[in-house]
């Protein structure tokens, strides 16, 4: 199960047809922003005949579109060079409506909400074997009250993900981006009684130095919670 096909799906492609063994995996959308959906023209599985992808999007249905043709739309020239229809791979497109609760494979609960972001976004919740992973971008927290949909998908998580773009400093220059900040999600990770919290969807003006000091901060006021990089690995 893959979230999301940022920059990142291209190391991570790389490393599944090293295996050398044939691609069967599911590709869930938190919604269709340029930097969730960029990295699946340099996705090395999409151009092998043996690799299977269904792919879900809960954002788009609701609105009387569907995530194939947004898709097609970023590999349509003058976007890209090559349309989608140069993968080999076999695509499955599955649309569904945020809020809806799906079982991608036996014994797994994927919980979806609709989330606060411009165009919409969906949130995750996967239960597996006794265990939970939440993964909460792009959302924008109502200052004050915590969002009942995070909540029910972060509860008792032992990994929640969640959309820390900014410090509480600056979000109030950019109300209405549709994202939220690190503080924010420490409070959440707190009410929802999150085991491992993860600030993830830094804002790119952030240098090393600044996620350092966020790191420091956070791990202050919650102990174990960490700043997500490209190739961490996280083990149980
Ligand atoms: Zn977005
Ligand atoms: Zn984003």
């Amino acid at each position: 199960m893959i979230f999301d096909g940022g920059s990142g799906l291209r190391p991570l492609g790389k490393a599944l047809v090293s295996g050398g063994r044939p691609v069967d995996l599911d590709l869930f959308y938190s919604h269709t922003h340029f930097d969730h959906i960029v990295g699946l023209p340099f996705f090395a599985p999409a151009y092998s005949a043996g690799t299977r992808i269904r792919v879900w999007a809960g954002h788009l249905k609701p609105v009387g579109l569907d995530i194939k043709s947004v898709l097609e739309k970023m590999m349509s020239a003058p976007l890209f060079p090559i349309p989608i229809d140069i993968f080999a791979a076999r695509l499955d497109f599955r649309d569904f409506t945020a809020g809806e609760t799906l079982t991608p494979h036996n014994g797994i609960k994927l919980i979806t909400a609709p989330l606060n972001h411009p165009d919409g976004a969906t949130g995750y919740r996967v239960e597996f074997g006794g265990k939970v992973v939440a993964y909460v971008t792009d959302t924008e927290h109502h200052a004050g009250h915590s969002d009942p949909e995070v909540l029910k998908l972060m509860h008792h998580a032992d990994v929640a993900i969640y959309d820390c773009t900014y410090t509480d400093e600056e979000y109030a220059r950019h109300r209405h981006w549709g994202h939220s900040t690190w503080e924010e999600g420490v409070r959440l990770a707190k009410e929802a009684n999150v085991k491992q919290f993860v600030i993830f969807h830094h804002d790119p003006s952030h240098n090393d130095a600044m996620m350092d000091q966020i790191a420091a901060d956070a791990a202050k006021l919650r102990p174990g919670t960490i700043v997500a990089h490209e190739g961490l690995l996280l083990q149980p």
